[in-house]
C-alpha cells in the first residue's frame, strides 16, 4: 500500500486544512480530521497499524471523500487517491456493508437499475408527502427532491422527447458560435432519475451551436464504486466506457453530475497499467462539464428570471475538478437572475455519493451546517451541480417543510431559453 500513499507525503502537519474539513468542524476530533487521517493512512501504509484496525476504519469510513483539504492544502497533498487506496485495502480487510453492496451491484447494471429507478419514479408524488427526519423519511426526501421544479415551468415533455433534438431549429435560433460536436454522458441515477436535467443539458447545448451525437453502449460512470473501495469494480466499468465512447472519438463527451466528471476525467489513473491506459487517457482528456463547455461558448442570452438563486458547488466540482467560476459564468447569461453563494461554500452537503446511508448520523450534522448556509442568503432556490447534492439538500429541505426548490443549474439556462422561446414554442408553454 506504500506506493498509492506517496501522495500524502508533503503533509507537513501544519494544519491549515482543519477548519476546511467538514467532519472535523462537526466532531472537533483530530482523528477526524484530514491531518489525523493521514497519519492513520500512512501508519497503515507503513504496517504500524493493522489494516483490520477499527481506528482506522473507523475514521476513514466517516471521512465524506470531499476533498475541500486538497484545496485548503498549501502543500500539494494528493489526498483524494490516497484515501482511495486504503479503502480498497479496507473493503478487503473488513468488506463492504450490504446495503452499499446492494445498491452499487444495482447502479451497474442497467437490467437491475433502469426496472427500479424507472418503478421509484412513479413514486415521487408519494415520496414528497412522507419525507421527513427519520431514516426512511429522509430516502423518500431524497427520491421526491430528485425532480424538483422552478415554479412549475421546467418540467419535461410528456412523452419523454428531448425538444429541440432532432428538429430543425430555425435560423434565427442557431447561435452565431461555431458548432462543437459532443455527446452527453447519461451515467446510472442521471439517467434514470435526472433525465429532465439530460434534457435540459442537450437543449441549451444544441441553442449553443453544439452538434449532439449518442453512445448508447456507455453505463455507470463508477465514481461510487470507487469511493467505497471497491476499485475493481470501478475499472471494469471504466474499461466498458472507454471502450463504449471510441464510437465518436472526437467529440467532447459533456457531464452533468460533478461526482462522474471528477472519475471520468481520472479514468488514465484508474486504468494506469491496463492494456487500454492510452485510450483511458485520450478518453478523460475530452470530458468537460456542462458549465464548461456553456461558459466556454459564451453562452447565449436568455429571457429574464427574476429570481435569487443561492449556488451551492459541489465538492468534486469545485475541489476535485477545479471548476469554480464556469458555473456562474453560465448564469450570467440569463438576466435579471440575482445568484448569490452561501458562507462555507466550500464545505460538503454530506450526501458524498452512499455515505448519507453508511453515516447517516453524522451525515446529518454536516447537512445542517448547509442548510443553515443556505438560509441565510434568503434565496428562492439552490442551484447544485451534482445529483447526489440535489438530493441531499433537497431531502433537507422538504425534512424541515419548506418549498425552496433545489436543481442543477443549468435548469436555469434551460427556462431562460424557453422563456425566449428558443425551443419553438414561444414563451411559457
Ligand atoms: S494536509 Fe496539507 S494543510 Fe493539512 S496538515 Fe497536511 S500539509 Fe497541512
Ligand atoms: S476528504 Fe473531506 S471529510 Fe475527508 S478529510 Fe478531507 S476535508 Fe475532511
Amino acid at each position: 500500500m506504500t506506493d498509492s500513499v506517496a501522495g500524502l507525503d508533503p503533509c507537513v502537519h501544519c494544519g491549515f486544512c482543519l477548519e476546511a474539513c467538514p467532519t472535523y468542524v462537526v466532531t472537533g476530533d483530530e482523528a477526524d480530521s484530514p491531518r489525523g487521517r493521514i497519519v492513520l493512512m500512512q501508519a497503515a501504509a507503513r504496517g504500524d497499524l493493522p489494516i483490520t484496525d477499527e481506528k482506522l476504519a473507523y475514521h476513514l469510513d466517516r471521512c465524506l471523500g470531499c476533498r475541500a483539504c486538497e484545496s485548503a492544502c498549501p502543500s500539494g497533498v494528493e489526498y483524494g487517491p490516497a484515501l482511495e487506496h486504503t479503502r480498497e485495502a479496507l473493503a478487503k480487510a473488513h468488506g463492504v456493508p450490504w446495503v452499499a453492496r446492494l445498491v452499487l451491484a444495482v447502479m451497474a447494471e442497467p437490467r437491475l437499475r433502469r426496472p427500479a429507478l424507472r418503478a421509484s419514479r412513479l413514486l415521487r408524488p408519494i415520496a414528497r408527502r412522507l419525507a421527513g427526519r427519520s431514516r426512511l423519511g429522509f430516502s423518500f426526501g431524497m427520491l421526491a427532491a430528485s425532480k424538483m421544479t422552478l415554479d412549475g415551468k421546467t418540467e419535461g415533455r410528456k412523452d419523454g422527447r428531448t425538444e429541440g433534438i432532432g428538429e430543425e431549429l430555425p435560423p434565427y435560433r442557431r447561435t452565431a458560435l461555431p458548432p462543437g460536436t459532443a455527446v452527453v454522458f447519461r451515467g446510472c441515477i442521471m439517467d434514470d432519475l435526472f433525465s429532465h436535467v439530460h434534457d435540459a443539458t442537450e437543449r441549451t447545448l444544441v441553442v449553443n451551436g453544439v452538434n449532439l451525437l449518442s453512445v448508447p453502449q456507455q453505463g455507470c460512470c463508477g465514481a461510487l464504486h470507487a469511493h467505497a473501495g471497491l476499485l475493481d469494480d470501478a475499472r471494469a466499468l471504466a474499461r466498458q466506457n472507454v471502450m463504449a465512447f471510441r464510437q465518436h472519438a472526437d467529440a467532447t463527451v459533456v457531464v452533468n453530475a460533478a461526482g462522474c466528471g471528477a472519475t471520468l476525467k481520472d479514468y488514465g489513473t484508474l486504468l494506469q497499467g491496463d492494456p487500454i491506459e492510452e485510450a483511458a487517457i485520450a478518453f478523460a482528456a475530452r470530458v468537460r462539464d456542462v458549465t464548461e463547455v456553456l461558459a466556454e461558448r459564451g453562452p447565449r442570452p436568455g429571457a429574464a428570471v427574476p429570481m435569487k438563486v443561492a449556488v451551492d458547488p459541489p465538492c468534486h466540482l469545485q475541489h476535485a475538478q477545479r471548476v469554480t467560476d464556469q458555473p456562474l459564468k453560465m448564469l450570467e447569461a440569463i438576466p435579471a437572475l440575482q445568484v448569490c453563494s452561501p458562507a462555507n461554500a466550500a464545505h460538503c452537503c454530506g450526501g458524498a455519493g452512499v455515505y448519507s446511508v453508511i453515516e447517516p448520523g453524522l451525515a446529518q450534522q454536516v447537512l445542517a451546517n448547509k442548510l443553515e448556509s443556505l438560509a441565510e442568503t434568503g434565496a428562492d432556490a439552490v442551484a447544485t451541480a451534482n445529483p447526489g447534492c440535489v438530493m441531499q439538500i433537497g431531502a433537507g429541505i422538504l425534512a424541515s417543510r419548506k418549498t425552496l426548490p433545489v436543481v442543477h443549474p443549468v435548469e436555469f439556462l434551460d427556462l431562460s431559453y424557453r422563456r425566449a422561446g428558443y425551443y419553438g414554442g414561444g414563451s411559457d408553454p
